[in-house]
């Protein structure tokens, strides 16, 4: 099980120095279900065994092949001989002082970090307790936005699927653990691991520059005998690649769909977001339709208030006649100011009036404040962070 999550919202460098040596064997978790069976089965070994590994490695998040109780002791070594399980390993661990949210540091085998956040939500009623992992798919990113952290630390590479789930099944295992805790106090029924309920592809990169590989990492996400989130617990989060979202329109995958819109109009998205000039809001907003036609799904809208840049009445009027007719919901961000960043939060009383600014246009909205603010946790933030304290 991974370390319980820390209470002090300082890294230390000796955090970082508990880095381990990058293993050199392949993952397992790069081998899509079908490929595992084949494997098992070249292996001389029969195919219900390759469902149990899958359900030790996804549904239970067993961390070792020692630990795979099910499986005889000659093929867990064989197994360990062969493959290593997660290719991430953990550099950095913070917990806000809410403890609401953590935020994991990854070093990958080639040395490049990654951020993964776990969300903690308590029922408000309607909803039951979640638990969010928001994930990286690519470390760096190309696409520049000026108020993104890892926007202004440059592109490196796209992440693999094996890297992409792992840090899904690292955020179970913590999960688990603070499940286990709760039975022990008798606030949990004995037996119910709840784990991870939804994930959110908003770490680090643009999913869907990546997009074969986040198709790869959704289909073993939902697989129902190993981690099992449902695809309506999940959200792919862009920038608007129009070519990928209307791709995306025939997968027929029930997933959500979170366009990083931010401005109404192309000269203010413009001076934020480089990919404007590519794709303009008129072709962006039509491709929501007609992903939005094709699927029945309504489409999630991220929005950034950006003080005295973005977050003006006539902006909130003029985002309202953009989106009107869409089946769609616009969340509204005061946003993280980053190291870098020439922006300011817009303040909650500005974002309520933006809000009625929409709702004149018939848009349904909600004000978001990001979670974990003292742990930097706004995407590419920590690594940042984490080179100014470690020199890494
Ligand atoms: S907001 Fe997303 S797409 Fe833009 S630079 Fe940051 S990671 Fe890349």
């Amino acid at each position: 099980m991974t370390t319980p999550p820390s209470t002090s919202p300082e890294p230390t460098a000796a955090d970082a120095s508990e880095a381990t040596a990058p293993a050199s064997l392949p993952s397992i978790l790069e081998l899509s279900r079908d490929k595992l069976t084949s494997t098992m089965l070249e292996l001389g070994e029969k195919k219900f065994r390759a469902d149990q590994l899958w359900r030790s490695i996804y549904h239970e998040a067993v961390s070792s092949f020692d630990d795979m109780s099910t499986l005889s002791k000659p093929f867990r070594k064989s197994l360990s001989e062969k493959y290593t399980i997660s290719t991430v390993e953990q550099a950095m661990f913070l917990t806000s002082a809410d403890g609401s949210t953590s935020k994991a540091l990854y070093k990958l085998h080639d040395g490049e970090l990654i951020e993964t956040v776990l969300m903690r939500y308590e029922t408000d009623g309607h909803r039951r307790n979640r638990k969010t992992a928001c994930i990286s798919t690519q470390a760096g990113c190309a696409l520049g936005c000026t108020f993104c952290a890892t926007g202004q630390q440059g592109f490196r590479r796209n992440l693999t699927v094996g890297e992409i789930v792992a840090q899904v099944i690292e955020m179970q295992r913590i999960a688990y653990a603070e499940d286990e805790a709760q039975m022990a106090e008798g606030k949990r029924t004995k037996g119910e691991l709840q784990g991870v309920t939804n994930v959110v592809f908003m770490g680090m990169g643009e999913p869907l520059a990546n997009y074969k590989n986040v198709m790869a990492a959704i289909r073993v996400l939902s697989d129902g005998q190993g981690l099992n989130i449902g695809a309506r617990h999940i959200t792919v989060s862009t920038v608007g690649l129009v070519p990928q979202i209307l791709q995306l329109a025939k997968e027929e995958l029930q997933i959500n769909l979170a366009i990083s819109l931010h401005a109404p109009d192309n000269t203010t998205r413009s001076q934020t977001m480089p990919i404007n000039q590519r794709y303009p809001v008129e072709d962006l907003i039509r491709a929501c339709h007609r992903y939005a036609d094709a699927t029945g799904r309504r489409i999630f809208f991220e929005y950034v208030l950006l003080k005295e840049q973005n977050d003006s009445v006539e902006q909130a009027q003029k985002l309202g006649r953009l989106l009107n007719g869409l089946h769609c919901h616009v969340n509204l961000i005061p946003v993280n100011p980053t190291k870098l960043g020439p922006f300011d939060r817009t303040d909650l009383g500005a974002a309520k009036e933006f809000q009625v600014g929409l709702k004149q246009y018939g848009i349904p909205s909600t004000v978001r404040m990001e979670k974990g603010i003292d742990i930097n946790a706004g995407c590419g933030q920590l690594r940042e962070r984490a080179i100014d304290i470690l020199g890494a």
